[in-house]
């Protein structure tokens, strides 16, 4: 079943092109997408909220953070602060609840040896860690990471029992002419691609679809375009694990998300939780963010 709606996915795409080369084609992947999702039971997954501090922060406000943040009632969110990796040892030290995950922002997919200034995931277990970001576009884009790297840092983290939030998105270019769903598409193959059984739980991975456009600068998408996103990339997941199992995998959404617009979008049934940049430095506008989706998750 899953090889025949990729064959047909596959020949939707190849006769688009052949008929209009560059232009939409979004439009037969989104009736693909809605049939497939309109069927998934939602609601079943534990709500997750993602803080992404990039190169910010000091041990200072770090600590006062997860202080202030574990006073605070976290609803059964899964919550992941991932720190700059200087921070985390100490913010493992502070730590007094294992349901708040530590997460790192990068790292390198090698046991250990000559790899200046990287950082490998026994030293991040070591620090306390088990959450590591993998694919984000700021390391895509700024540092080169490319999906081959990707896909081998997405089986190590796994093979290594971390949980990974691997990020998928599209650049405003790929999204003005038509190809967010093909990038998607071409993302999650590569990177997916070193993954084999036994896969982990499906509680034990999870995807961000992160628009590049949307990164730190202050514009979302829209809830519409988020929750069609997200469908899609679990439709990805049906193809590479089943049915079943991509139902039980939480898939987030980040691009300057913030206490405005959180409910709109956590609203979504496709959408679990967020990867939050800017608006997670802040321990009120950070916990206010994971309250509302708590609040929206109930009512799914
Ligand atoms: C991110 O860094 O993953 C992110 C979504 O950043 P921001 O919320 O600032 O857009």
């Amino acid at each position: 079943m899953n090889d025949l709606r990729k064959q047909i996915e596959q020949l939707v795409l190849q006769t688009l092109q052949e008929l209009r080369p560059g232009m939409q084609e979004i439009a037969p992947l989104m009736q693909v997408s809605q049939l497939q999702t309109s069927s998934f039971t939602y609601g079943k997954r534990v709500p997750f909220v993602a803080a992404n501090w990039k190169m910010n922060q000091l041990s200072a406000s770090a600590k006062s953070f997860i202080i202030e943040l574990q006073k605070l009632d976290r609803k059964n969110v899964q919550t992941v602060i991932c720190a700059p990796h200087i921070l985390l040892s100490q913010m493992a030290a502070e730590r007094q609840y294992a349901d708040l995950l530590l997460g790192a922002q990068n790292f390198y997919p090698e046991t250990a040896g000559a790899f200046t200034g990287e950082h490998s995931l026994q030293m991040l277990a070591d620090a306390g860690v088990n959450t590591v970001i993998i694919g984000h576009s700021e390391r895509r884009n700024l540092f080169g990471e490319q999906d081959e790297l990707l896909a081998k840092k997405l089986s190590t983290a796994i093979a290594n029992n971390f949980l990974p939030i691997f990020c998928v998105g599209e650049n405003l270019a790929e999204r003005k002419n038509g190809s967010t769903f093909r990038v998607l598409y071409n993302q999650l193959t590569t990177g997916l691609s070193q993954i084999r059984p036994p896969f982990p739980d499906p509680d034990k991975i999870v995807f961000a679809y992160e628009p590049i456009w949307a990164i730190g600068t202050g514009v979302t998408a829209t809830a519409d375009q988020a929750e069609e996103a997200v469908a899609f990339v679990r439709e990805r997941l049906v193809e590479k694990f089943s049915y079943a199992y991509a139902e039980k995998v939480r898939v987030l959404y980040g691009g300057s998300v913030n206490e405005k617009n959180t409910t709109s979008l956590a609203a979504k049934p496709s959408i679990d939780g967020f990867l939050v940049g800017n608006a997670s430095l802040g321990v009120s506008t950070f916990a206010s963010i994971i309250d509302q989706t708590a609040a929206c998750k109930r009512m799914v």
